[in-house]
């Protein structure tokens, strides 16, 4: 294993800790109820710093890198993921740092530091997925304003949200041969616990991803200030690709947090139940299942602390963070499932958390890019750009 400084191994303990003494019993409690994860856990977090990891110290935050922000979420999503998740709607939702104007940072870090401020993302669009690039929603000049309309989809947290980073198109004139020019990125304030006027929603019903909720949203003349723009109006699409590195990083540790818990679920399964007059943890068959688990676990972890060492160096790591991200959600779902079938019949009802390790370890896959997006970027780094996009 990459070896741990003192500070990590604290920052690791402590999290671990939090994780397993006040997310767990909330994860057992809530995901079977599609309940919400308590803004008082959410006040807890901010308190132990876990919003602030990546802000600079000068504006509040811890000012740490990639490495300890995806320690802290590996350790929160092996309770439950949606609380890995949930840091990263603080930490500068990791893209806009570079692109925040100084008075912008003066504004909003301080406040996302204290997880007084907390955002949530909204660049899917129905026919805007793995193509991004395709977005339709407008946003029209309109004096000191801007005004936004059109339709977001998978928005997660849009409800709880101090502001929502949308992404709209400026530029009325698409380029066909580069789609992503005229789009900006808005930060569309909004009171907690509802949407934005002008925009209107409905929650998407999930298989799993509790805790918090995904919309629809339908923008009709939202109204923005010009100074809530982000970056350069037009160039939007490089902001939601600056932090591409680290966000798949953190989707990586998200599925080795989920992938460990299975294995740990497991392990304490096989000691405790019986058949055929001995622990099934005695058959070699559930022996070598955990063997297997265990190996690819670690396989998992030591890429990912190779790619956030790369980050954190300020190296570009693109093709290595497609790597983590396919290589961690397609293990994470291979491990989860091979722990929910080492509860046998009881891994298949909602008294084991087995079943959430699985149902959360099968979105691993899907968001922050698909696997097959992610074998795409690998590919094109070995064979250069296919004819066929
Ligand atoms: C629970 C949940 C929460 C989410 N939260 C957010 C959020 O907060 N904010 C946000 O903006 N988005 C969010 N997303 C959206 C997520 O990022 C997209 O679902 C994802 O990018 C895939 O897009 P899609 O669902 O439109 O699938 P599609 O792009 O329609 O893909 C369908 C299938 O085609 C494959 N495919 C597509 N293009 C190619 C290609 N060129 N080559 C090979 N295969 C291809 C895909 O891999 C997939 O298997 C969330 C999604 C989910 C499910």
């Amino acid at each position: 294993m990459h070896a741990l400084t003192e500070e990590r191994k604290l920052i690791q303990e402590s999290a671990r800790q939090f994780a397993m003494e006040r997310v767990l019993p909330l994860a057992n409690r809530l995901d079977p109820e599609k309940g919400q994860i308590p803004r008082a856990l959410i006040d807890e977090m901010a308190a132990l710093g876990y919003f602030a990891i990546l802000i600079p110290e000068e504006y509040g935050g811890m000012g740490l890198g990639a490495f300890e922000y995806c320690l802290v979420a590996e350790e929160l999503s092996r309770a439950w993921m949606s609380v890995g998740s949930l840091i990263a709607r603080g930490n500068n939702l990791i893209s806009t740092l570079k692109y925040l104007t100084p008075a912008q940072k003066k504004i909003y870090l301080p406040r996302m530091a204290r997880g007084d401020y907390l955002g949530a993302f909204s660049l899917s669009e129905p026919n805007a997925g793995s193509d991004v690039a395709n977005i339709a929603c407008r946003a029209v000049r309109a004096g000191d304003h801007w005004e936004i309309t059109g339709s977001k989809y998978w928005c997660t947290f849009a409800d709880q949200a101090d502001f929502i980073l949308v992404f709209a198109r400026t530029d009325p004139q698409v380029d066909p041969g580069a789609r992503h020019r005229g789009i900006s990125a808005f930060m569309v304030e909004k009171p907690r616990g509802q949407l934005p006027a002008g925009c209107q929603g409905s929650v998407i019903p999930k298989i799993g991803y509790h805790g918090w909720t995904t919309w629809e949203l339908a923008f009709d003349r939202c109204r923005v200030p010009a100074t809530h723009l982000v970056g350069e109006e037009g160039r939007g699409f490089y902001l939601a690709s600056v932090g591409l590195e680290t966000a798949r990083a953190h989707t990586a540790a998200r599925s080795i947090g989920l992938a460990r818990a299975a294995l740990e679920d497991a392990t304490a399964y096989a000691k405790e139940r019986n058949q055929f007059g001995r622990a099934i943890g005695d058959f070699q068959a559930i022996r070598f299942k955990l063997a297997d688990m265990a190996t690819q676990v670690e396989a998992a972890r030591a890429l990912l602390q190779a790619v956030c060492a790369k980050i954190d160096q300020g190296l570009r790591c693109d093709t290595e963070a497609a790597m983590v991200k396919l290589f961690a959600s397609e293990m994470s779902e291979r491990v989860t499932s091979e722990g929910l079938q080492i509860h046998g019949g009881a891994g298949y009802t909602t008294h084991f958390a087995a079943e959430r390790h699985w149902r959360d370890a099968r979105l691993t896959k899907i968001f922050e890019g698909t696997s097959e997006i992610q074998m795409r970027i690998i590919s094109d780094a070995l064979l250069g750009k296919a004819v066929a996009p």
